[in-house]
């Protein structure tokens, strides 16, 4: 039996009406099979957290996958554990937890599901930390005619899959390495002056195992720097005390300065100027906490970011940071009055074709703004010329003009080859992805 909820669906900004004809929520595996083969222009729909049309169909019918019996299959031994497609972050972490695992990083918002974040490239910060997608070692997806098909980490088209943009057909399961559980804290500085992060950017990542820089660009200091570490089991709690980092990764200290921004005096939100209290953040001022509880930068069951907001990020060569960093400065003039915050954060390379991080360390410039989308896109393309000389690459899931951008992506021919594949009447196509990754 399948439901069928009629209507447009929104997403979760709110700034998008998807152009789907229907809804629908397959109960089994077969049903959800038979829908992808019948089908005329099948797309999966994740949380909706995305801002542009990447998730969309129109004319066409979106399946969601939450009526699916859910799946969490630890195998300790191999530390794995095998999710739904549509389980949400912030439903899979605390059973983990209680099984003594733990993922390595998350996102800023644990409110996103894992198949859709996946697709889309998403990442958290640290830059010994690839993007969530890493994580995945194996997934398996209804192929356009409804075929099963499961790839695996060393698989040939493995790589291809798992950043698939929605491309490829349905994720039904994915199969996350996990590790061992651990405890972490959070501790915040505020006004770090922009000639220390030039000059420090390295000492600044290298000081935790998630960094986190927010700013508006047009003021001479960086807002805040948010460190998110690992706590020593036996570690003391206070801010200057020594902290262990993951895996042998050593101890680390907590510095009472960070090269002249100072501990922060109480709980802060990312977006301070928009007046959003810090209540709906993760705790901080150091408190020892599960994770799951401090890699992301918002709870679960409240608002996470500022809710009437729109989002841009580029991700370009960590080497190329400082300088990337002075371009946008330069036009802070222009980015600010738009912008609700920015964010900077580090991610290392990994081998997937279209992940962000493909191939290069990377440094990810996140713009939160105001919801005044026409201005906003008006602003886009001198972004994207600024940032031009570094080869810029967007995230899939959020706002982009994309005619200054080169698509560069090593493997984007293999990509173009494995969808036409999987998918030869181009089902699963959308005009985000024809013009966005098949070049139409
Ligand atoms: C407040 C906020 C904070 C954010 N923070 C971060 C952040 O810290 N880091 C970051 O990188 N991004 C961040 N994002 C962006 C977000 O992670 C991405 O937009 C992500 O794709 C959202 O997942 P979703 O489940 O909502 O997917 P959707 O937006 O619903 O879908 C995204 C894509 O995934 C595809 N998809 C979904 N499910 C499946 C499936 N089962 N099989 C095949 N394809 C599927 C869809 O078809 C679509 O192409 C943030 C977004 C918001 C709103």
């Amino acid at each position: 039996m399948i439901e069928s909820a009629r209507g447009a669906a929104v997403n979760w900004a709110g700034n998008l009406t998807y152009g789907a004809r229907e809804v629908l929520r397959p109960r089994t595996l077969d049903e959800a099979a038979d829908l992808v083969a019948s089908a005329a222009k099948p797309k999966a729909l994740g949380s909706r957290h995305s801002f542009n049309t990447v998730a969309d169909t129109p004319g066409g019918t979106h399946l969601d996958l939450s009526a699916l019996a859910p799946v969490f299959s630890l195998d300790a031994a191999a530390r794995t554990v095998t999710v739904s497609a549509s389980a949400r972050y912030g439903d899979l972490v605390t059973r983990l937890d209680a099984s003594g695992f733990a993922l390595e990083n998350l996102a800023s918002l644990p409110h996103i599901t894992v198949a859709g974040s996946v697709a889309t490239g998403t990442h958290g910060s640290g830059e010994r930390h690839q993007g969530l997608a890493s994580a995945v070692s194996s997934l398996t997806l209804l192929t356009a005619d409804g075929t099963v098909l499961s790839l695996s980490r060393g698989d040939a088209d493995f790589a291809g899959a798992v950043v698939g943009v929605g491309a490829l057909g349905v994720v039904t399961s994915l199969t996350l390495d996990v590790v061992p559980t651990f405890s972490m804290r959070q501790d915040v500085y505020d006004n770090l002056p922009w000639t220390s992060a030039l000059t420090h950017f390295d000492e600044i990542q290298a000081a935790g195992y998630s960094v986190s820089l927010f700013t508006n660009w047009a003021r001479d200091v960086v807002d805040q720097v948010w460190l998110k570490n690992v706590v020593a089991p036996s570690a003391p709690s206070s801010p200057g005390d020594a902290i262990s980092g993951p895996s042998g990764a050593g101890p680390t200290e907590i510095p009472a300065s960070l090269f002249g921004a100072v501990p922060a005096d109480g709980p802060r939100h990312p977006a301070h100027t928009a007046g959003v209290p810090a209540g709906n953040t993760t705790p901080q001022l150091g408190e020892p906490g599960p994770w799951y509880d401090r890699l992301p930068h918002f709870r679960l069951g409240f608002t996470p970011s500022v809710g009437a907001e729109l989002q841009t990020e580029y991700f370009v060569p960590r080497s190329a940071a400082p300088a990337a960093f002075e371009a946008l400065r330069a036009l802070g003039h222009r980015i600010a009055p738009l912008l609700l915050v920015s964010e900077i954060r580090t991610i290392a390379a990994d081998d997937l074709w279209l992940s962000p991080a493909h191939g290069r360390d990377s440094v990810a410039l996140h713009f939160t703004w105001l919801p005044r989308q026409p201005e906003v896109e008006a602003l886009l393309p001198t972004l994207e010329a600024a940032l031009a000389p570094f080869a810029p690459r967007p995230h899939w899931g959020k706002l982009f003009h994309g005619e200054a951008l080169a698509l560069d992506y090593p493997r984007l021919a293999d990509f173009r080859t494995l969808a036409t594949r999987l998918d030869p009447t181009g089902k699963f196509r959308n005009p985000f992805l024809d013009r966005h990754v098949f070049g139409g």
